[in-house]
């Protein structure tokens, strides 16, 4: 069993350039160390500790593979028995189907392959602002709650969600410190990075330009893929007004307004369930002016998930359950959306 996860961490290392002895294999873009073992027949967890050792200073700081770069294998001879055996002592299906993410921090970085619903799908996740830029910025009490932190839980959640499902899932904004987290109140830092490891500018175009660059080359290296960009803020200008949620997409993107509908649709009947007494009004509509929706090679949706500043949409980010059922309910739109493609 193989799986195209891509988890590129922190690329710390300049590409090396490697002498070729004993048997190798090229990353492909999104592959772990396990599943690159695993295509080369190579399975468990000795395998996988001298896959480290042999590839010393050619991971990433968090074990992850680079696309593209070759990297050494165990022999396979003379594992091969031990190996087969325990693999054979294992339930069916249970040790491949595993994948070890630490951006998404020690309690959540097991990931277990639930299903294969999503495979082929690729992912950009952008999580609006983070590094020297919070966005918005609310108060609650005491508390100032910045529009990043909030935005890049809920993503890390749908980046999570989405390979439990088998998604190929790119984080263009990575936290090397901060997993997904389970508290109301969530610290404000600056150390966010564009993928793989930039650090972000203040400056707001060459931000978005930043993330934007690499979400396009990848998208080339993905061609042919059902590939979406989806960008989380919670900075809905709609402080008294009934409006909740907005899905933004290019006005000459069909498959763009595809995707926004069916996460629209999705919201809307999970709103009418969970908050009974508290009409939901959320909008599709075009938005060719947001610089991703714009640039955007993969067709993009730029979500509003409500108003940071807005006491009334508060607890939908502060309480971590709802923001895993935000999570989860887009994840659910994208499903349909892939299934219906
Ligand atoms: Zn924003």
């Amino acid at each position: 069993m193989r799986f195209v996860v891509f988890f590129c961490l922190f690329c710390l290392f300049a590409v090396p350039v490697f002498s070729q002895r004993g048997p190798t294999a090229v990353a492909r873009p999104g592959e772990g160390a396990h599943s690159l073992l695993r295509r080369h027949g190579l399975p468990d967890a000795r395998h996988f500790q001298q896959f480290l050792q042999l590839n010393q200073g050619r991971l990433t700081a968090k074990n992850g593979l680079i696309a593209g770069r070759t990297y050494r294998l165990p022999a396979r001879g003379k594992s091969a028995g031990p190996a087969a055996a325990s693999a054979s002592h294992t339930p069916a299906g249970s040790s491949a189907s595993v994948l070890h993410a630490p951006i998404f921090g020690p309690k959540y970085s097991r990931v277990r392959v639930l299903d294969r619903t999503m495979r082929g799908a690729v992912f950009y996740l952008s999580p609006g602002h983070g590094g020297p830029d919070p966005g918005a910025v609310g108060k609650y009490g005491k508390h100032l709650l910045a529009e990043d932190e909030y935005a890049y839980d809920v993503t890390l959640r749908l980046a999570r969600v989405l390979m439990e499902h088998g998604a190929t899932v790119y984080m263009l904004v990575q936290d090397p410190n901060d997993g997904i987290r389970d508290e109301q109140f969530l610290k404000i830092d600056r150390d966010e990075l564009t993928y793989p490891r930039q650090r972000i500018p203040l400056n707001q175009l060459a931000r978005l330009r930043q993330r934007m660059v690499q979400a396009n080359q990848l998208y080339a290296r993905h061609k042919g893929a059902y590939q979406r960009l989806l960008s989380l803020h919670v900075d809905s200008r709609s402080q008294g007004q009934k409006i909740d949620v907005f899905f933004y997409h290019h006005a000459n993107s069909k498959a763009g307004l595809r995707t926004a509908t069916n996460i629209h649709r999705v919201f809307t009947s999970r709103y009418a369930r969970a908050q009974p007494n508290r009409p939901y009004s959320g909008n599709v509509l075009p938005r060719s002016s947001l610089y991703e929706v714009r640039t955007s090679h993969a067709p993009a949706v730029f979500m509003e998930l409500g108003n940071i500043h807005n006491a009334r949409d508060q607890p939908r980010f502060l309480l971590p359950d709802n923001r895993q059922a935000l999570a989860n309910w887009i994840y659910e739109g994208l499903r349909a959306d892939y299934k219906g493609r």
